[in-house]
């Protein structure tokens, strides 16, 4: 659906309230209105790590390709195995590339290492410290079941079957096993284009002086290198003053150039925060002010074809409105195969919390211990404009609006900021 559409139905209007926006509610919306990239390339499996996949992957093999052995042993054909007293003749031996073909007789086996081609007729594979190795023979007392030890082929993945889905964000682990199928090439989204500029008067750029009444624009480098480790492409328009007109051109031209826009500062309701004005003026907004904490008041909207976040201008909530709002967006527009909600873990926390009502809240917090023993502390300082408690968090701790009190080791919800892939 087009948002103007949108804000002339009043059908769809009647539990939309674009000043105290839900953060459930708003995710719907973002799902219901982006719309994903059609733009699609080849890529080389060495560049691809971080696209999103624009078709299926078909495996053009099997996986494993023969029949061969887990472990490091002795194969035998089953049916000549007795539940007691099995002595065979070690006839030969098979190394991991080194297939056999020579006709074995009956009460023989052979030596095979892991990866080692089963030999036609042969069925099972016996690990060496199972048996007793007498010079040319083993002997065993046990009769194991028939095709133990054996990889069969196609076992892990058939010829012809999808291996890795559309929509997929290539990591590590997808593309060794592209590799492990004989795959070079592959179908991915283009990266959209993000334009990005901070705003205010008090910004100054790094390399200059700082003032009494300044801040040095920590915002463009924050949210620059979080679009960097997502392999967009970013347009840096660099930092401009509160003055109507400059960002009303500004987003005028963006808008031509990009296929989303964002923004920090300008966006909340003082004198010169000018951005909802202008996207009212020259676009559509769909909303302007969250029930979250931080990062109240973020605008999102469209100008011409560009989707537009206007983000706050402190840094926190900058961040965090990024984070829950911007990048699912972004993954979404270049090719994800849904709107990713991301999943939280529980932990116990550490102290009890107090809070009012009211809005769903990213505290940041620490995860600290292992196992049984692991809990969450919420750090002390978390004002909005404060970055070196995010700086030094490892997770958010997040309460939902309805939550007042919270007890000391009950459990809360977590998002860790790093996985492991
Ligand atoms: P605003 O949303 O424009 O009212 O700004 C809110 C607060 O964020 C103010 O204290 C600004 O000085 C600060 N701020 C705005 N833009 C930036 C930026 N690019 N870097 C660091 N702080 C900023
Ligand atoms: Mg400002």
């Amino acid at each position: 659906m087009k948002i103007n559409e949108f804000l002339k139905d009043k059908g769809c209007l009647s539990e939309y309230d674009p000043n105290t926006m839900s953060y459930e509610k708003a995710l719907m919306l973002l799902e219901q209105f982006l719309t994903v990239t059609k733009k699609t390339t080849y890529l080389s499996i060495d560049e691809a790590q971080g696209c999103f996949l624009a078709e299926d992957i078909k495996s053009p093999v099997n996986v494993p390709n023969y029949n061969n052995s887990a472990m490091d042993g002795f194969v035998f054909r089953h049916k000549f195995i007795k539940p007691k007293n099995n002595k065979f003749k070690i006839d030969g031996k098979i190394l991991a590339g080194h297939p056999i073909k020579n006709k074995i007789s009956s009460m023989s086996c052979l030596q095979i290492m892991t990866g080692g081609m089963i030999p036609r007729t042969f069925d099972t594979v016996i690990p060496q410290e199972l048996v007793n190795i007498n010079h040319e023979t083993v002997e065993f007392d046990f009769k194991p079941k028939v095709a133990a030890n054996i990889r069969k082929i196609g076992e892990d993945i058939k010829k012809n079957q999808v291996a890795i889905k559309q929509g997929v964000c290539l990591n590590a682990c997808n593309i060794g096993l592209l590799a492990s199928l004989g795959i070079t090439k592959v179908k991915v989204f283009q990266s959209i284009r993000i334009g990005f500029f901070s705003t205010g008067d008090e910004v100054v750029q790094l390399g200059s002086k700082i003032q009494a009444g300044q801040v040095y624009d920590s915002n463009r480098f924050l949210i620059k290198a979080f679009i960097k480790k997502m392999n967009a492409c970013l347009v840096d328009y660099g930092n401009l003053s509160d003055n109507k007109t400059l960002l009303e051109n500004q987003l005028k031209k963006a808008s031509t150039e990009c296929d989303l826009i964002i923004t920090t500062g300008g966006v909340s309701v003082g004198e010169a925060d000018y951005m909802k004005e202008i996207l009212t003026k020259i676009g559509q907004v769909l909303f302007w002010k969250m029930a979250i904490k931080p990062g109240r008041p973020m605008a999102f909207g469209k100008v011409k074809k560009a989707f537009y976040f206007g983000l706050p201008g402190n840094p926190v909530s900058a961040a965090v409105t990024f984070l829950q709002f911007v990048k699912p967006s972004i993954r979404f527009m270049m090719g994800s195969a849904k709107f990713e909600k991301i999943p939280y873990v529980q932990l116990k926390i550490n102290t009890e919390v107090q809070r009012k009502k009211g809005r769903k809240e990213f505290v940041r917090g620490i995860i600290q211990g292992q196992g049984k023993s692991s809990s969450v502390m919420p750090l002390l300082q978390q004002g909005s404009g404060m970055l070196k408690s995010m700086s030094d968090a490892n997770c958010f701790i997040v309460f939902d609006a309805d939550q007042d009190l919270i007890r000391k080791n009950s459990y809360v919800n977590i998002l860790p900021f790093d996985g492991i892939i």
